[in-house]
């Protein structure tokens, strides 16, 4: 076996961040009490229809606190377990660009100023990156290691319209070309399982993206989430979910296309157990990224084996 990547078959993020950083990085995940155009009528007031009541993070740190009292109440707790590392201070909730310059600015040097913080990962709306936060987020960029987060999640804009993003695919590649026009690394977001979306579709957003400049991908498993839009869908019986080897599949055969350029942030996504209507499965975290390895050693597959047939074969 290839060992380019550690004992994994794809580009993980262990493995990138180790080799950047020289040292085990931990992620933070903050909540800096903002909003979202999605959700307070300036877009919809409905929200992506998957999006649960914490804007999406909900296990980032309390918006009732500082990003410094965040930041350094998580690592307290983290440093019982692990001792030494260092750390990527994570906007995870609501969109993370939608504030007044000064209070993003203030909030964003409030993190990387924490000590032992090596990057910032800053998640958004591609709709939510107007000039003067691209001034800025270029600024951050030379003081520390940034990504910025795109919640894509489908390159089919009619899934766009079911799932009430409020966004088309023209509006996420002018973003990505901004971001990247300014040097900064771009991590997408994609969910598996969307209503109305059959393996094909699947597939398409995964090719599409392969081939895109981005730096990072997150896959994710749609969960249904109590209190979100998104259930009255299912109680229509208008969303079915993937069983488990539906999904092992899915994630191994877009392993195989993705470029082996781009990092892989995850391969699952985390719901809060309480919360969670379905599909249960996807609670055994574990179980499923065991089986995602054994499924790419049992099927021979690497990242990026088939890369140059899924240049050959866009849309
Ligand atoms: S853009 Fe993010 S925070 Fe806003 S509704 Fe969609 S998932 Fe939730």
């Amino acid at each position: 076996m290839d060992k380019k990547w550690g004992d994994k078959r794809y580009y993980n993020l262990n493995y990138f961040l180790r080799n950047k950083f020289g040292c085990k990085v931990f992620k933070i995940s903050l909540d800096a009490g903002f909003s979202c155009p999605n959700r307070d009528g300036t877009i919809s007031k409905g929200g992506c229809i998957f999006c649960s009541e914490r804007g999406s993070g909900d296990f980032a740190g309390d918006s009732k606190f500082s990003i410094k009292n965040q930041f350094n109440n998580i690592k307290s707790m983290m440093n019982k377990k692990w001792k030494e590392g260092k750390y990527i201070a994570y906007f995870q909730a609501y969109t993370n660009t939608y504030a007044p310059i000064t209070i993003l600015k203030r909030k964003y040097e409030e993190a990387i100023n924490q000590e032992d913080v090596v990057a910032l990962a800053i998640a958004t709306r591609p709709d939510c990156l107007g000039e003067e936060v691209l001034d800025l987020l270029e600024y951050i960029n030379k003081k520390t290691y940034l990504w910025v987060e795109l919640g894509l999640q489908t390159v089919n804009d009619k899934t766009a319209k079911i799932i009430n993003r409020g966004y088309d695919l023209k509006v996420f590649e002018k973003a990505l070309s901004d971001l990247r026009n300014r040097n900064i690394d771009v991590v997408v977001h994609s969910i598996f399982g969307l209503p109305g979306e059959d393996k094909k579709d699947m597939i398409r957003t995964v090719k599409y993206l392969s081939t895109k400049d981005i730096q990072g991908i997150k896959f994710h498993l749609l969960h249904l989430i109590k209190g979100t839009p998104l259930m009255s869908l299912y109680e229509n019986g208008e969303l079915e979910f993937l069983d488990q080897n539906q999904y092992v599949n899915i994630i191994c055969e877009s392993i195989g296309m993705m470029s082996p350029d781009i990092v892989i942030h995850r391969l699952t996504g985390d719901a809060p157990r309480n919360l969670l209507v379905g599909p249960m499965w996807s609670l055994k975290k574990w179980e499923i990224l065991n089986s995602i390895d054994k499924n790419l050693k049992d099927k021979d597959i690497f990242q990026g084996m088939y890369f140059n047939f899924t240049k050959n074969t866009l849309d």
